[in-house]
């Protein structure tokens, strides 16, 4: 079938709506441009929420995962593997902790890290049974399981999907004073994106990490990073927390670890943290697959070129530049780090869905956050020349609904 409209049409009329596509059918890929069932092509402005930082049909991951699907993709973690070790100290080097833990989602990682934080909370830091709390943030996105949505601020997200799970205290993004006063004897970690991606790419003050960093050191309590979307290059650095030198207890990883390829994750710690789990306490049965870990081994040796950090860095520089130039002219303001971008539209223009739309018409993709934000994550392959013609459709599109 190659036909958008049946295609659409099949897939809204049996599947859950529980997303709202742009009407594109994309059939293939490569690098940062997407090709339609019709064989229209469009620039990726999304990057599958940049699990694709390092392109669509990356040679070196494609060849890893080409390679280990034709030897073994799978054992459970019943047994060892030989792709197992490399990948294990390669993500331990990578974040610099002692050990990982691998799952499977984003979703699976930060539940990781919550159930791994109350338990150290229990037997290292000596909080008493079933009395441990986590600090989180307002509009969070950590994922869709019913212990995370739990402390979503977002009605669409949480409301509907009660009872809740209790033990976490809910405080402004972006203010170190509001973590100072929630933190208690009985907190056993702050969990924070150090940029919001689904909040609108919300960039905290400077220095926000770095008092975090200090407020848990002095309270004994793990400053957990989720770094899901905003680490693996696409700010500049390897880690949106090396912006302020910052090194969190936990770093919690997923998207662009499995290269765009297989979904992988896993959170990094240090010994005295991860090891109180112990066997049967925690597992997946596909974590740490030997696909997964080969194909993750090699968007590690990327990483550990710096060419994509530096390259989103570069690139980054001249993207909010051209963003900058766009304020006041239809943009209302422009946040982000590096290779990402939320761009506020007026809103008199059009919703963010009416943006999406026509730069869909002019053969850009991207999403729009909340209201009337755009968010703009191109894969860091991108050429300058493509990043910028993409700003310019979207100076385009914002006419387009201004006309
Ligand atoms: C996407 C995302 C998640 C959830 O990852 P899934 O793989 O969709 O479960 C968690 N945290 C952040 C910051 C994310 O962007």
């Amino acid at each position: 079938m190659t036909d958008t409209a049946e295609l659409i049409e099949l897939s809204e009329r049996r599947s859950a709506h529980n997303y709202h596509p742009l009407p594109v059918v994309i059939r293939e890929a490569e690098g940062a441009w997407v090709t339609d069932v019709e064989g229209r092509r469009y620039l990726d402005c999304l990057s599958g929420y940049s699990s694709l930082n390092f392109g669509h049909g990356n040679a070196k991951i494609i060849e890893a995962a080409r390679e280990q699907l034709g030897r073994l993709t799978l054992t459970s973690r019943a047994f060892f593997h030989d792709q197992f070790a490399a990948f294990a100290a390669g993500l331990g080097d990578l974040t610099g902790k002692d050990m990982v833990l691998p799952m499977n989602t984003g979703a699976e990682a930060v539940e990781t890290a919550i159930k791994v934080a109350r338990k150290w909370g229990y037997e290292v830091k000596g909080v008493a049974r079933d009395r441990a709390n986590i600090i989180v943030m307002e509009d969070n996105f950590h994922g869709r399981t019913t212990t995370i949505v739990s402390f979503s601020t977002d009605p669409d997200a949480h409301d509907g999907f009660g009872p809740y799970t209790p033990g976490f205290k809910i405080v402004k993004y972006g203010s170190a004073d509001a973590v100072r006063d929630a933190v208690d004897a009985d907190t056993v970690a702050v969990l924070v994106e150090p940029i919001q991606g689904e909040a609108g790419v919300l960039v905290p003050p400077e220095g926000y990490l770095r008092q975090l960093r200090e407020i848990c050191t002095e309270n004994n309590v793990l400053m957990i990073a989720d770094e899901i979307q905003s680490g693996l290059g696409r700010t500049g650095d390897t880690f949106a927390c090396d912006h302020e030198g910052v090194v969190p207890d936990v770093y919690v990883l997923g998207k662009a670890l499995g290269g765009g390829v297989v979904p992988v994750s896993a959170i990094a710690a240090d010994r005295d943290v991860l090891g109180v789990i112990r066997p049967g306490q925690h597992g997946s049965t596909f974590g740490g697959n030997p696909l997964a870990c080969a194909v993750a081994c090699a968007v590690i040796d990327i990483l550990n070129t710096g060419e994509y950090q530096a390259r989103a860095k570069r690139l980054g520089a001249v993207l909010h530049e051209r963003l900058g130039g766009m304020v006041g002219r239809g943009v209302v303001a422009v946040r982000g780090r590096g290779l990402w971008a939320g761009v506020d539209i007026d809103p008199s223009l059009g919703t963010g869905r009416q943006i999406s739309e026509a730069l869909m018409r002019r053969g850009v993709l991207a999403k729009d956050t909340h209201g009337s934000t755009i968010r703009l994550a191109p894969p860091i392959v991108i050429s300058e020349e493509d990043l910028l013609w993409a700003v310019d459709q979207l100076a385009g599109a914002i006419d387009d609904l201004d006309g």
